[in-house]
């Protein structure tokens, strides 16, 4: 049961269903007598309701991987990507229809909702591309053979946030039974319905206990890092909670990928083009109501350009229509969650009292029960505000003034997170040299938050933990075999 998801039921009069037929375990749809509410962030009401999850299903399905594996590990990577594959295509059949479900249990648009359906299964295949094979690393006359075997590590668990809850959670299911690993999978119980009812597409594609879904809380995920029968845990969530599963997977020296918060800084030098960087950065700071990791959360402006800067970027995000994603014209939902609806409304109410504050646009709050945030921007605050220093994720974006860069690099470089930054000039070779001195995973120049399957990604610092995409990515589900041979004769 969530202590987040508030009952309603007795508000409005409703007698909530599930519309999914339950977790997928052992290649059967399975659900006990146990429901929890899904609320609906539009209205802040539940909407439908949910199997709970117990650690029996967690057993029986960690039980499934591993007879699973071997079979599954033996077949070819050809065979395994023509299955992932198979799956991709049938989600994208069905995109259309799972995407309001997903609107409603997140909140995002419901053309954004068959966006994400349909580029997390291009994602999938794009990554079930990429060369695993083996790879001899020397071949020597005098010295001999070193060959470099990767085998996988067996059953994996990924644990799914809320904000892109099939995209971030087919990702890992793609690299996990690509590479050779069978795979237990958790998506957040904020948005476990869509995720589930991709699951049962899944469980005509492949063999029973390949891949299993179980829509746990946040017990069950504790459950899984400390679970025996789990050899990896690949996590995409909350820095705190990534703290929490490296310790806890040490009981059983589990392999860990931690995919974690972020503070992302555009930094705007002094001869960017303003024709690029707002709507650049109007879409990286507002896309999915500011709610993803790599989303631009800080913006630096040369002080030459900040003032035309932040008036073109007021006038870009007033073009959005916020409203339910359920609405044919909305660009831009709510928050999705009130938990996270109450951290925002925090960092905002502290930002607004600050002395030198001032709200550029946007700075309403919904009182209706739906967690509507309007776009914000918001100037004059100095680093140590918690908006600038923490991570808001959401629609409220401070923008702050620089005159020197490499001031400006200290400051951003002031921080513990290290996910993304972005570099913004003219002169690309300018930007470049500034770009690597920024202590983060990946820093854009001239674009902000492109995520390539090909292209490893993850953070420095509080931002992660390894790498996923990319074969940097797959090769962390799998895990190196050295063999080593005499010269030939
Ligand atoms: P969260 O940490 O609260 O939850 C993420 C998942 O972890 C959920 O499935 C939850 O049930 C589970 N969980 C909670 N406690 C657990 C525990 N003790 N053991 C195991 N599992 C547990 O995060 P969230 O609020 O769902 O997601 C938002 C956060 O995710 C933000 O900080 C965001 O930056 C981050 N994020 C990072 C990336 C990235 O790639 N770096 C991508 C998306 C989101």
């Amino acid at each position: 049961m969530q202590s987040a998801q508030k009952d309603h039921r007795q508000d409005v009069g409703e007698a909530l269903t599930s519309p999914v037929q339950g977790h997928l375990i052992d290649g059967e749809l399975r659900a006990g007598a146990d429901f929890y509410e899904v609320v609906n962030p539009a209205t802040g009401r539940a909407f439908a309701l949910c199997p709970s999850a117990t650690q029996q299903d967690l057993d029986d399905a960690a039980a499934a991987a591993r007879r699973e594996a071997p079979a599954w590990r033996a077949r070819s990577a050809e065979d395994r990507r023509a299955l992932i594959a198979d799956f991709a295509d049938r989600m994208v059949a069905a995109a259309a229809d799972i995407a309001p479900l997903l609107t409603q249990e997140h909140g995002k648009p419901l053309e954004q909702a068959k966006f994400e359906l349909t580029v997390a299964a291009h994602h999938m295949k794009q990554l079930s591309a990429i060369p695993i094979g083996d790879e001899v690393l020397r071949d020597d006359e005098a010295k001999g053979r070193v060959l470099m075997r990767y085998h996988p590590l067996g059953v994996v668990g990924a644990i799914a946030p809320w904000n892109f809850p099939i995209a971030l959670a087919m990702h890992k299911v793609a690299q996990a039974l690509y590479t050779g690993n069978t795979l237990i999978l958790k998506p957040s119980p904020f948005t476990p319905l869509a995720t589930l009812a991709v699951a049962a597409l899944a469980r005509d594609v492949f063999p029973a206990g390949v891949i299993n879904v179980i829509a746990g809380g946040n017990e069950f995920g504790a459950w899984m890092t400390s679970h025996p029968g789990i050899d990896k845990i690949t996590f995409t969530g909350s820095t705190e909670t990534g703290k929490k599963i490296m310790a806890s997977a040490s009981a059983t020296l589990k392999r860990i990928t931690l995919e974690l918060g972020g503070n992302d800084a555009a930094l705007v030098l002094d001869d960017a083009d303003l024709d690029v960087v707002v709507p650049g950065l109007a879409r990286s700071a507002f896309y999915n109501s500011g709610q993803i990791c790599m989303a631009t959360k800080r913006v630096y402006v040369a002080d030459s350009l900040h003032d035309a800067f932040v008036e073109r970027l007021a006038k870009a995000v007033e073009q959005h229509r916020l409203g339910d994603g359920m609405q044919a014209n909305s660009t831009l939902g709510p928050l999705q969650n009130v938990v996270q609806f109450d951290k925002v409304k925090t960092y905002l109410a502290g930002a607004v009292a600050r002395d030198g504050a001032q709200v550029k646009t946007g700075g309403q709050v919904s009182q209706d029960g739906g967690y509507f945030i309007t776009p914000t921007i918001i100037t004059g605050l100095d680093d140590d505000a918690p908006l600038v220093r923490e991570e808001q994720f959401g629609p409220v974006l401070p923008v702050l003034r620089f005159t020197d860069v490499e001031d400006a690099v200290a400051r951003i470089n002031d921080s513990r997170f290290g996910l993304g930054a972005s570099v913004w000039s003219r002169d690309v070779e300018r930007a470049l040299s500034v770009a690597e001195r920024l202590n983060a995973g990946t820093v854009w120049v001239n674009r902000h938050g492109v995520n390539e399957s090909e292209v490893p990604f993850g953070g420095m610092k509080d931002s992660g933990y390894g790498r996923e995409h990319g074969q940097m990515g797959l090769r962390s589900y799998m895990e190196l075999q050295v063999i080593s041979l005499p010269p030939r004769a």
